[in-house]
Order: structure tokens, then C-alpha cells, then sequence
């Protein structure tokens, strides 16, 4: 289904850059909202102040928001800023609120988004509405999930929407919070090029350090702008204390983000979208190797069990055969292959040894 969308800037007609939203991950009093706000609009870039209202948290003892309360600090910032003022709505009650209070921009939250039955509801309510929505991905690597909810959106009228690639669920071990996995965005970007797309680096880095460096990778794959947490004193937030930014370190990074020329960029879309390919290729194989020499592991416990040496050779020697074999059919040259089985023998021979071992060393 095509998406009948109004392009950024036929809606933002003043914006020459990149959409830059800023603002805490949750108000939590009306003076960490004015003050963070107030620091925020000598930031010339920043035009949409967000923070949440509504928290979506795992836990239920976490901090949940302030709630409709909030609405009321946002106006203010508003009315004192200038700033247009965005919040997370996650059902058709917050929909109602955030309304009836003035709220230029609604978000769908990675966690409403996964959720067909909260998507349509939130679409039925919004019906006959004219107001933006910017739609997070899903916490998931689903790409038809972040499309449904487009496309529900869409259907009940809405034609000002954004979506916000603020990265996936993914392996536990990697250096971000939420895997970028750029390939995503890209692949969205090719279905709907009309479709304003922003990245959340703060979500996807979880920490202060890498919010750079994903924002100029957005913009070098020519994402439309960037929604990043920032709070006036960001250690003492009670939600997302790591990632948030002093909104004078934001204007910093802003300064020195680069606005290529869309001349290159295929060319980097393609090579970022091999890379990411490569990274996912890499974080597999090496939980692959992890879980196999747990299982070497068992296999070590259950000899030393049974009084079975460690190495048998037969056994050995059928693995090598087979190994090669389906290893040479898929293009990998032999003395490659060869090279990497021993050193996976030797490392689970050392570790069932160890095991075997262990009493011993106790002992001594
Ligand atoms: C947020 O923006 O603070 C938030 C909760 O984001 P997400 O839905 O992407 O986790
Ligand atoms: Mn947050």
C-alpha cells in the first residue's frame, strides 16, 4: 500500500536542515521542564521540544511519568519558548489529553508500536484529526510491524507522519543499547522515499559517548533529522540518566554534525547497509562459537562423568571430513577452513581438559 504523505516541507516550510526535537525522556517537574526548555531554545537547530509524559517502563516500581500533569508545563514552554511541543501517546485516553492541551506533534512509543490492537485503537481516535505523528520502530527487527502502523495511521487520515528509527532489540552483547541495524531505515527510506525519516540516537547509543556519531550516520544516509534526550542536569534524571545531553553538549555536537550533499549518498547507503550486514554476520558467529563451547562444555562434564577420554580421534577425524566438505560446496578455501577447525578443536579440547583437570588443581 502507498502511503499518501505531505512532505516535511511542504508542513515545516521554514526548516532548511535537518528536524532537530530535544528534550528530556520524562518531565519530572515543571522546573526540570522550563529549565531544560529555556537552555534548549539558545540551541538555534533545536525546533521541536519533546519529554515523556506517559512512560512506558518494564517494571511496574520504575518512575511511570508524570502524567496529564505535564501537559501543563509543555504549554508553558510553548508559550515561553516558542518551541512546538511533542509527547508519547500510547492510547486513545493520552490522545485525548494531549488534544485537548495544545500538543503540536504526538509519538508512538518502540513498545506501543509493536502492538497491532494499540496501533488501531490509537488510529481510531485519531480519525477526522490533522495533527503529525512520528512513529518509533518497534523494539523488534520487524519491518512490516513499523509499516502497519504507518499504514493504520495513514488510513484514518493522518498524512503528516515521521518515522523515528530509534534502533532494535537485538543480541545482548554490542556496543549499543538498541542495534542500529541501519539496513532497516534504508530498506523503509527505498519503500517510501517520500516519507520523512529521523534517527533517536540517544536510544539506540544508550549512553552520552556515541550520540555523535549516529547522528552523522543518519544524516549520511540522509535521514530528514534527529531526536536526541537532553536535560538540564542529565545525571539526576530518573529515567535514561546516561544518554541524556546538556543542551549546551548538544549545540556542540549539532555545530559539528556534517550536511552532506545527497551526491554521495547512495554510495554510502549501500556500503553502510554491507557493513551493518557484516556486524550482524560477526555478532552471530560469535554467540554461534559461544554457545558451542558450552556445549563442549556439557559434553566435557558428562566424559569425566562416564570415564571417557577427552580426545577421540575417530570422532575427530569424521568432524574434519564432514566440516570440510560442507565448508568447500559453500566457497571457503581449504587451508581457511582447515586453519579455523583446529583452532575450534584445540580450544574445546583445552576447555574439556580443563574440566578434567579441575579436581586436581584443587587438590594441589
Ligand atoms: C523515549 O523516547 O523516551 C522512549 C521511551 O522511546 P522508545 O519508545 O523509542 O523506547
Ligand atoms: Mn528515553
Amino acid at each position: 500500500m502507498d502511503l499518501n504523505i505531505i512532505s516535511l516541507d511542504q508542513w515545516f516550510p521554514l526548516l532548511k536542515a535537518p528536524l532537530i526535537i530535544s528534550g528530556p525522556c520524562s518531565a519530572e517537574s515543571e522546573d526540570q521542564v522550563m529549565n531544560t526548555a529555556r537552555d534548549l531554545a539558545k540551541v538555534p537547530q533545536v525546533k521541536v521540544f519533546r519529554a515523556g509524559i506517559w512512560k512506558p517502563r518494564t517494571r511496574p516500581d520504575g518512575f511511570q511519568g508524570v502524567g496529564k500533569q505535564g501537559l501543563a508545563w509543555l504549554q508553558r514552554v510553548k508559550a515561553e519558548t516558542g518551541l512546538l511541543i511533542t509527547t508519547e501517546v500510547a492510547s486513545p485516553l493520552h490522545i485525548e489529553q494531549a488534544l485537548e492541551a495544545g500538543i503540536d506533534i504526538l509519538w508512538i512509543g518502540a513498545r506501543t508500536v509493536v502492538n497491532p490492537f494499540s496501533m488501531q485503537e490509537i488510529a481510531d481516535s485519531l480519525k477526522g484529526v490533522d495533527i503529525p505523528v512520528m512513529v518509533k520502530n518497534p523494539i523488534h527487527p520487524d519491518i512490516k510491524l513499523w509499516i502497519g502502523a504507518l499504514e493504520r495511521l495513514n488510513n484514518a487520515g493522518i498524512t503528516r507522519l515521521i518515522a523515528v528509527h530509534r534502533g532494535f532489540h537485538y543480541f545482548e552483547r554490542q556496543p549499543y543499547r538498541n542495534s542500529p541495524m541501519w539496513e532497516i531505515p534504508i530498506e523503509l527510506k527505498r519503500i517510501y522515499p517520500n516519507l520523512p525519516l529521523i534517527c533517536d540516537p540517544s536510544h539506540i547509543s544508550g549512553k552520552r559517548s556515541g550520540i555523535a556519531a549516529i547522528s552523522q550516520k543518519a544524516l549520511d544516509l540522509e535521514m530528514d533529522g534527529l531526536m536526541i534526550e537532553s536535560h538540564y542536569a542529565p545525571d539526576t534524571a530518573l529515567t535514561d540518566a546516561r544518554q541524556q545531553l546538556l543542551p549546551a553538549d548538544l549545540e556542540k555536537i549539532l555545530q559539528n554534525l556534517i550536511v552532506r550533499s545527497p551526491g554521495d549518498i547512495q554510495f554510502q547507503s549501500r556500503l553502510e547497509q554491507l557493513r551493518t550486514e557484516v556486524d550482524k554476520i560477526d555478532w552471530e558467529l560469535l554467540d554461534i562459537l559461544g554457545k558451542r563451547m558450552k556445549i563442549v562444555e556439557e559434553i566435557g562434564d558428562y566424559k569425566k562423568e562416564n570415564d571417557i577420554t577427552v580426545l577421540q580421534i575417530k570422532r575427530w577425524r569424521d568432524i574434519i571430513v564432514d566440516r570440510m566438505d560442507v565448508g568447500i560446496k559453500l566457497g571457503l578455501d581449504r587451508d581457511f577452513l582447515l586453519k579455523v577447525l583446529e583452532l575450534i578443536h584445540q580450544e574445546s579440547i583445552r576447555r574439556q581438559m580443563d574440566i578434567l583437570n579441575w579436581p586436581r588443581k584443587e587438590e594441589s
